[in-house]
């Protein structure tokens, strides 16, 4: 077993000489500063990198991820990011990203016991008993991915809920808050279209998106069953 990670090293200085040939000057301008216009806060999953798949380079995505994209309101590390990106920087929008087929939101659906995140995996078990009739009505191949996406409008309502956005907000600063769902199996992102950009658009926009997503997996669950019995 190699030690050293040499190949991640090299290939580094190969991105870094790349980076630099295609926009000379790129490296000492991002010292100078960094003005993302974005805060993204989504899954640690490895197959949902930030950056890759907006397209974005460096300095214009603020990132903060962990297990199932949760936004609680006593994480200082989340809570801290988010003040800085909205205070500091000046981010225009924060986009809360789930993602289909989430590990996190799987194990917390199933009571599945993995070990210290099982505790972190509450949040989002909170999410599914708030929404457990409505979730238990599904084909149970739907409920994971349904999940999924009640857990982005639950996080992103939370978002708004910070200090941090409401401060924003009432002293008249731009921003704006999203929730976006990832598709593993296309590499898509979608938009769930929680989208507040004040204190009296939040309670609207999550009753509208949860409806949209609640018919979109009705929908799905109906034609499922009306080509069985055809
Ligand atoms: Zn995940």
């Amino acid at each position: 077993m190699s030690t050293n990670l040499q190949e991640l090293l090299d290939s580094n200085k190969q991105w870094a000489a790349n980076t630099e040939a295609r926009e000379p000057g790129f490296f000492s301008r991002l010292l100078e500063q960094q003005t993302p216009q974005y805060l993204w806060i989504g899954c640690a999953d490895s197959r949902v990198p930030a950056n890759d798949l907006v397209n974005l380079l460096p300095g214009e995505l603020f990132v903060h991820r962990n297990v199932a994209n949760v936004v609680v309101h006593s994480d200082l590390n989340c809570l801290s990011v988010m003040q800085f990106a909205v205070d500091a920087l000046k981010v225009k929008h924060i986009i809360v990203v789930g993602h289909s087929n989430c590990g996190g939101v799987k194990a917390a659906l199933l009571d599945a016991r993995v070990g210290l995140v099982d505790n972190w995996l509450r949040h989002v078990q909170d999410v599914r008993n708030h929404h457990h009739e409505w979730l238990d009505q599904l084909q149970p191949e739907q409920r994971v991915n349904a999940l999924c996406e009640l857990n982005v409008l639950e996080q992103a309502r939370n978002a708004c809920q910070t200090t941090v956005v409401q401060d924003a907000w009432a002293r008249g600063q731009e921003v704006v808050v999203h929730g976006w769902v990832y598709g593993l199996h296309n590499g898509l992102l979608e938009d769930l279209a929680i989208t507040a950009a004040a204190a009296d658009e939040v309670a609207p926009a999550f009753q509208t998106a949860l409806r949209a997503v609640k018919r979109r997996y009705e929908q799905a669950r109906f034609s499922q069953l009306s080509s069985e019995a055809s």
